[in-house]
């Protein structure tokens, strides 16, 4: 529930990789709608570290298409990109706390590895990271860096989690939530070619931005677990969260980017109008 004290603080935070399409739509509501119940504000955030990915037409036809539907915003949209600095001061901190560590191998090093394993550790998403550069010596750590390879950087999900000790965190739909330290393992924090990852950039916004309350899908629980810990590490408070349902298709699959069909920008290209697209989304299965 909002405090007195502390105004209510939601965003939006879509990638501008793509156009959206009726989840987003759901999720631009949900934040939009709660900021609005409680009088207070609503933001709008770029999620565009993965330079890779990101297309820069996209910026603007995102913010068009949610003007299209009626939804505004307060302020300019934050751009991660121009947060990097943030992100790796955050990287730092970590490093110091001991809670990352240097990871050299490659996506087939790992398949060889978890295929020696008679007991895979799995996360939400499929088999969790085996270890391996755990197991390397500082020395050997420090050889590898000296000699220019490039690493990613790990969470020492054990190491925090001693560090952090019992923590938990509030979800409106799911109730009080025990964080499990170990259900994303050892994920990555800082990949190699970006320098930095959706979980330290997200913790470092939502601070920055003054959150007070997280909404986004539920296929997103399982990361607020591990930001529960990184907000702790970094000394960032913790906002409320409100994970909600995901907008499916007519077979019930969750919709993403190859739903280019239903995205707000095709749909108004073949003559359906924002109203028709809000009652399309109401509508829509949830999952
Ligand atoms: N960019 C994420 C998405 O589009 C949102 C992440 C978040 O809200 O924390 O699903």
């Amino acid at each position: 529930m909002p405090s007195a004290t502390k105004p209510v603080v939601t965003r939006f935070a879509p990638s501008p990789t793509g156009h959206l399409h009726l989840g987003h739509l759901y999720a631009a509501l949900i934040a939009r709608d709660y900021a609005r119940d409680h009088g207070g504000k609503f933001l709008l955030r770029f999620e565009d570290i993965d330079i890779t990915r990101v297309r820069p037409h996209f910026y603007d036809d995102i913010e068009e298409d949610l003007h299209w539907m009626g939804i505004s915003w307060t302020g300019t949209p934050l751009r991660q990109t121009d947060r990097s600095s943030a992100y790796e001061l955050a990287l730092e901190t970590l490093k110091s706390l001991g809670v990352v560590y240097p990871c050299f191998c490659t996506r087939k090093d790992i398949e060889r590895e978890l295929q020696h394993l008679t007991r895979a550790p799995h996360g939400p998403e499929g088999p969790l990271y085996p270890g391996t550069c755990l197991k390397l010596s500082p020395d050997q750590a420090s050889t590898r860096l000296s000699q220019g390879e490039s690493p990613a950087w790990r969470f020492n999900a054990s190491k925090a989690s001693q560090l952090c000790g019992p923590l938990s965190f509030d979800d409106q739909n799911f109730g009080k939530i025990a964080v499990d330290p170990n259900l994303l393992g050892d994920t990555i924090l800082a990949r190699k070619d970006i320098g930095t990852s959706y979980h330290i950039a997200v913790v470092i916004d939502d601070a920055y931005q003054e959150i007070s309350h997280v909404t986004r899908g539920k296929d997103l629980l399982a990361s607020t677990h591990l930001h529960r810990m990184l907000q702790t590490l970094l000394k960032l408070p913790t906002p409320s969260y409100l994970h909600h349902d995901l907008i499916a298709d007519a077979e019930g699959n969750r919709l993403a980017k190859r739903h280019q069909s239903l995205s707000i920008r095709s749909l108004r290209e073949e003559g359906y109008s924002p109203e028709q697209v809000w009652e399309m989304l109401e509508k829509a299965p949830k999952i």
